[in-house]
Parts: C-alpha cells; structure tokens; sequence
C-alpha cells in the first residue's frame, strides 16, 4: 500500500477481472452463441463461459495478480550452474495455475485439454497478462508450442508430449531468434544434422527466449529453428525441432539432461520476472516436426496465435493500469473543480483528468471487441460446419491478426503512459505501480514480429487476398452497420456520420495501397504503419457502434447508456484521427528517401558551415 500526502492509493494487487465486459462483448457484440452451437462446442455455453471466465478472475484477482510487483522488483536471475530461479511468488502460483487447469482449457480433451472454443481461451489470457504479464508469458509461449504440436506433430509425438504440456507440468518454448537472425529470420545459421536413430544433432546458439530456462516446470519443451544440410537459404530451408531440456524415456519418465544450457539472461527495462535467456545448443538432440523445411510454416502456426495474444497483453496491462489509475484518481484532491463546494477536489472531477480516464475506458472497450472478434472468427475457421464460412473466418482472422498486435500494443504503450500521466509526479516513482505496467507493456510492439513487421504483413500479404476484394467486403459489412445507426435515432447521428466519413477515409487509403502496392511497393510500405492505425481505428469504432445498439437492445438502462456513451466519445474524439492519417497512409516513400546519411545526420549542413 502507498500512502499519504502524495495521495491516497490502493494496494497495487487489487486487480477487478472486467468479466462484465467480456460478457457483454461475447453475448452481444461478437455473436459467441453461435459458436457454441458448431459441433465440438456444445458443452461450451455461454452461461457456463460466464461462470468459467469468473472463476478465472477470481483466481487471477487473487492468486497470481499479488505477485506482480514482487515479481517485478525481484525478478528472475541466473545461478553459476546455468539454473535460472524465478521470482519468489511465481512458483507457488504457477502450481495453483497448473492445478486448476487454466492452461488447458481449449485444448483436445484427449490429451487432457478441456475443449473450449479459442475466444474462452484468449479471455483467459487477458485476465492472466493483467494480472502479471511476466508470469503470463510462461503458459502464452507453452499454448503456441502446443498448438504447432497438435497441427504438425506425429502421433508418438503427440502422445509423449501434449499431455502433460497441456497440464503444464511442462512447458514450451519458441526458439527464432538469433544475433544476425532476428525479423529476418531466414537469415538463422543453426545447423541439425541427421543421426542413424532418426534423430538430429542440433547446434547453434539462440538469443532473447523467453523462460529458456526456469524453475516452474520438471521439464521445458524447446521448439528450435534450424537448417539441416543441404538446405534452401533463406525461410525455404528452415525446419522445426523439437529439443527437451531432459530427454524422455520410452516410459514417459524423464532421462538425461540434453545439452542445451542457458549462458545469460538479459537485463531489460520491463518483465523482469520472466527469464530472456540466450540458449547454446551444442549436439543437443531433436526431433523433427513434420518434414525438413516446414519449419516456417509449423512457427507460423505458432506466431498467428501468439500475435493475437501478444496484441491482448497490450489491452491487459492498459487495464491494469487504467483501473489503478481511475483509483488515484478519485482519491487524489487537488485545487478545486468549476463549481465544486468545500475544500478541495478529487482529480477525477477535472475535465482534462476526465479526458485521460474517458480514452483509457473508450479505447480499451474497442480493444477488447476487436481481440475477441479475432478469436470467434479463429472459432469460425475451425468448427463452422461451412466449408466456404469456415475460409472466410480464416481470411478475416488473416486480416485482423496483424490489427490486433499493433493497434493492441501501440495502444498499451500510449495507454499505460496516459495512466501513468493521470498519477502526475507520482507515476514517476516506482512504489505506485504505473511506471512497471508503462515498463512491462514496452516489449509488445517489438516481440513477436515488430510493429512495423505487421503493418508490412497487411499492405504486402492480407491486401493481396483474392486482388483486395477480402479486405473491400469486410470494408462493406462494417458499413451495413450505418442504416441500423439512421434508424436508432438522433442519440446515435454523430456516431453514424463519423463512421461514415472515417471509412470513407480508410476505403479511399485502401484503394491507393491496391492501386500503387503492385507498381511502387516501397510506396505503399511507407505508408503501411499509418494505414494500419487507420484499420484499428476503424474497426474500433464499428465495433462499439455495434456495442451501442445492443446495449440499446439489451433490458439494461445502465449498460445501454455506458455503451452509448462510450461508442460517442470514441466516434467524436478518437475515430476522427483515421482521416487525419489518410495522408500519411498515401504520401509515398519520397521524402522518406530525399535525405541522404549526411542529410539525416545534419553532416552535410555542418561540413558546409566549417568551409565557409
Ligand atoms: C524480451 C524479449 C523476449 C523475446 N522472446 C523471444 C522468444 O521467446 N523467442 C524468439 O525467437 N525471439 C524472442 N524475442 C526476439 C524478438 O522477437 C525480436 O527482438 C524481434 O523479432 C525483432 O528482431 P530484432 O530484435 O533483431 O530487431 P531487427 O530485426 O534488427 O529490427 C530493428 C528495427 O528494424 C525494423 N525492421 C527490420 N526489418 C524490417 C523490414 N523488413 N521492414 C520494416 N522494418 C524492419 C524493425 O521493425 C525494428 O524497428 C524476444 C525479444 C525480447 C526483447
């Protein structure tokens, strides 16, 4: 607890898990009743996901959210002998997390999962990376490894592993990255060669994985890129091992420790109770997964998952620190507001502070709509009985994976500096909480494919689909939304109006990026990074306009004004910037390029004004 003079605050662990919301969005924006009907999900209703998803926040609430800033001040360390421990809380908690199942909730029952459709899933994981996105990150990294086992892997492979991955006896690992290798991933150099036994010799060294090394589990599953000999250069000649850290006895039971070890693990500016370990490989055995060069196909299974997820720590630390910061706020006096009586006035009743609060609220409502959104169209591409329904869920989670993980993370750095802002001088200092979740939040836009990766990714590859008609339709359904909007009546004219003039913007960017991208591709990649944030936008504010008419639906005076509330502030005062970036989106690469490295540096100037 902080307290005193510097303002009233509420004890860093009080975490309130928005199950609420997530039940609204669920039920009312995303259409989940549906995908509990595809066959596989019927014991997945919405009531029993309402009550599952609330006694997983009470669990996060109380269990693991405590640890935060233990974890945060402890953080994880590197032993003589190559262990690495964990913050003190995290093991207790990692046991009460494996024991009560939640990491296994939408995998196959037969290998111990519970079956739950994704979207249950990715709510699951909002709670746990509000809670602690630190510890987060050790069940978010397993969950990719199990998914690219469960499409790739062989059926002993299967049964050897997934079990008790899934329990989270065991956990996984992505292992990329390498010191030349790192958006360029084809550029890795570790080399695996064949042995008699079917096995392959893996050696090269990895930098930046995350729980590489710990104390949580018995075992860790490494997933390892590598290239065995003879192999295409570049993302061709890739293929996927997978290493354990022991090697598994016919039995099950574990065996010798493999030689994979830990030589460091980094010092960083946020996270510092999860472990970024720089890993040597040296003759480790491994185990490939499906054929030679599949390798990027098989992590691309495991990236499109974890982007989504990565998109959703950026939502979760923001409301972490929103609702942390709305506490201060209201606790903090300062001066006195227009029109206040008595001594003086909480800050919350200042409009700019209002402001600060009103954005955090609007923007992670959006937010929220929009990961969930993704995830039910996940749902779709995988259970619809359709098979043509079932190909265009995958379009769209094709186009929305890359939104989600920049406008989700872009939003959790500007958010959680927002939050910190809302403290004044007191979110400067470390004992209230804000500058960790503004720390934390940092990595996200840069891990699991840089931001600009992303916005390369839509213009390059998701514009691209069936000749820009994918992106157009979906364009075209978020515009059916404003006839619903006409017939609400005058409450909902400002959000119709702006909705319509901002996808008026965000169609005609589109039509420059379909027009220039084949001609001048570094035209329309100079402009990927705004219209990216014109997509977020966009589909934010379709997303809570859609929120709007069903809480207006809904028999519920209080949530329909909130939705309306929320829906209004956002179309009036955040939508707006989508057009403002129409320019950025369609300026080209011309200036980008005009300066030379002398121009950039400032040399050229110099070098002339020393001559004269
Ligand atoms: C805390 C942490 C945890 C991590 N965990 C893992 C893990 O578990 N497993 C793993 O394999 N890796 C992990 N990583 C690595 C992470 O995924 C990489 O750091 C990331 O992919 C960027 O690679 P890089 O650092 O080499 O940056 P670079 O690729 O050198 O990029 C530098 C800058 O150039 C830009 N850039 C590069 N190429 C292009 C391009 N073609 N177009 C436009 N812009 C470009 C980038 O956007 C970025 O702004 C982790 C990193 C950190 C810091």
């Amino acid at each position: 607890m902080c307290a005193g003079a510097r303002g009233t605050l509420t004890p860093m662990s009080t975490y309130r898990p928005p199950v609420s919301d997530l039940a609204f969005v669920l039920e009312h924006v995303v259409g989940y009743r549906d995908i509990a009907k595809f066959p596989g999900y019927e014991h997945a209703d919405l009531d029993t996901v309402v009550d599952l998803l609330g006694e997983c926040g009470e669990f996060m609430a109380k269990v693991v959210a405590p640890t935060n800033q233990a974890g945060d001040v402890e953080g994880a360390r590197r032993e003589p002998d190559g262990s690495v421990v964990t913050p003190g809380p995290f093991k207790d908690a990692y046991h009460k997390y494996v024991d009560a199942g939640w990491g296994s909730v939408p995998f196959p029952e037969e290998f111990g999962g519970g079956g739950f459709p994704w979207s249950v899933n990715l709510a699951i994981q909002e709670m746990t990376a509000s809670s602690n996105m630190a510890f987060a990150l050790c069940p978010l990294l397993t969950q990719g490894a199990i998914d690219a086992l469960l499409h790739y892997g062989d059926d002993a492979q299967k049964q050897r592993y997934l079990p008790k991955m899934i329990s989270g006896e065991w956990t996984g690992t992505m292992n990329l990255t390498e010191p030349q290798a790192g958006s360029d991933v084809g550029a890795l150099t570790t080399r695996a060669v064949p042995r008699a036994d079917g096995s392959f010799a893996i050696t090269g060294q990895k930098i930046f994985i995350t729980y590489g090394e710990h104390d949580l589990s018995e075992q860790i599953v490494h997933l390892v890129l590598a290239r065995t000999p003879g192999a295409p250069t570049g993302t061709k000649g890739i293929s996927c091992f997978i290493v354990p850290k022991f090697l598994v006895n016919e039995d099950g039971s574990l065996g010798e420790r493999n030689s994979v070890t830990c030589l460091s693990i980094e010092h960083k500016l946020g996270i510092h109770g999860s472990p970024t370990c720089v890993l040597s490989y040296e003759d480790a055995t491994g185990y490939l997964i499906g054929d030679e060069n599949l390798g990027m196909r098989i992590m691309f299974v495991m990236m499109n998952s974890a982007r989504l997820s990565v998109g959703m720590q950026g939502l979760a630390v923001a409301e972490r620190a929103y609702q942390e910061s709305l506490d201060f706020a209201q606790e903090r006096r300062q001066g006195l507001a227009i029109g206040a009586t008595g001594k003086d006035s909480a800050i919350a009743e200042f409009p700019d502070v209002r402001r600060m609060l009103m954005t955090q609220k609007a923007y992670l409502a959006a937010l929220r709509r929009l990961m969930l959104l993704n995830a039910v169209h996940i749902d779709r591409s995988t259970h619809e009985p359709d098979q043509l329904s079932r190909v265009r869920a995958a379009e769209i989670v094709g186009l929305l994976t890359p939104i989600c993980k920049s406008f989700g993370t872009d939003l959790g750095v500007e958010l959680t500096s927002l939050a910190l802002q809302v403290y004044g001088g007191m979110g400067f200092i470390e004992e209230t909480g804000a500058a960790q979740h503004y720390r934390d939040v940092r990595i996200t836009p840069i891990y699991e494919g840089t931001n600009g990766i992303q916005a390369a990714d839509l213009v390059g590859r998701k514009l691209a689909v069936r000749d820009g008609a994918s992106v157009m339709e979906f364009i075209a359904t978020m515009r059916e939304i404003e006839v619903e909007l006409a017939d609400a009546g005058a409450r909902f004219e400002s959000i119709r109006t702006e909705l319509h003039a901002q996808l008026d913007a965000l169609e005609a960017a589109t039509g420059w990026m379909l027009r220039t991208g084949p001609t001048d591709p570094n035209a329309a990649l100079a402009g990927s990074t705004p219209y990216l944030r014109m997509w977020g936008l966009c589909v934010g504010g379709w997303l809570l306009a859609r929120s709007a008419l069903a809480g207006e639906a809904a028999d519920d005076a209080e949530q329909a004004e909130t939705q309306l509330v929320l829906a209004r502030f956002y179309a009036e005062q955040l939508l707006p910037q989508a057009a403002g970036l129409l320019g950025a989106a369609t300026a080209g690469s011309r200036d980008l390029f005009a300066l030379d490295a002398d121009g950039l540096s400032g040399a050229a100037r110099l070098k002339r004004s020393t001559a004269a």
